[in-house]
């Protein structure tokens, strides 16, 4: 296996630059997404929490995976108040434990570590497919990543495959009636309306494909 096909702590390091770059770009998106079906926030949310794990990152860097995550994962969920915060904090966190005390991880090492993320996100907030949720993003992108995998992709084939079944996941949401989150309080009304939680997903598995482009 050669190195490139591998995510060093530095490639991890550049994934969540680039994940608060794109928050941070479509932070307006977003809320106007958030606006349609909840309460107008999932920008601020996701800009004011990568923002606090960049600076966190910044401030004290690690040298494994889980020391990495764990301070994602907790920065997140201290410092935004919304359900984002704490589903994406669990996803951080669970991704770290499951990667481990490693420098860097192959594609088949990722992806376990991206679905110990996701259960942590079904853990935490019970989401099904069809919930008009970050689920329906993130779920539909490991299930990519890992047939990729399974007939023999490269990282930057794998993460290339989980990107376009996230935006097809997000594009989805688009006609689904929210059953989870604050969406669901206007029942049939969220329907028309893609969730902002799985375009942010999105925003995730790109950011994610950018960084281990070959
Ligand atoms: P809040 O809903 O508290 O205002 P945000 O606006 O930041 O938080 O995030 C909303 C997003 O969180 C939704 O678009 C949805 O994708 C996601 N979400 C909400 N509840 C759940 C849940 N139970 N499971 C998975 N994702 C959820
Ligand atoms: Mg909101």
């Amino acid at each position: 296996m050669s190195t490139t096909d591998t995510i060093t702590i530095e490639g991890f390091t550049a994934w969540l630059a680039a994940f608060r770059d794109r928050v941070t770009e479509q932070r307006s998106y977003l809320t106007e997404l958030d606006s349609a079906i909840g309460d107008a926030d999932h920008g601020a949310n996701m800009a004011r929490g990568m923002a606090a794990v960049m600076e966190k990152v910044g401030a004290s860097p690690a040298t494994t995976a889980d020391e990495l995550f764990k301070t994602v994962g907790m920065t997140l969920v201290t410092s935004v108040g919304g359900a984002s915060g704490p589903l994406y904090g669990t996803f951080f966190l669970r991704l770290g434990m499951t990667a481990g005390a490693v420098a860097e991880c192959d594609a088949a090492a990722l992806s376990s570590a991206l679905r110990a993320g996701l259960d942590g996100v079904v853990a935490r907030g019970k989401a099904e497919a069809g919930d008009k949720t970050m689920f329906d993003a993130m779920a539909p992108a490991l299930e990519a990543m890992d047939a990729a995998i399974t007939s023999g992709a490269s990282l930057a084939e794998a993460t290339a495959a989980a990107r376009d079944a996230a935006a097809a996941g997000r594009d989805a949401t688009e006609t689904l009636v929210a059953r989870k989150g604050r969406a669901s309080y206007l029942g049939e009304r969220s329907a028309g309306h893609l969730d902002p939680g799985a375009t942010s997903t999105a925003l995730l598995f790109d950011a994610l494909a950018e960084v281990t482009a070959s």
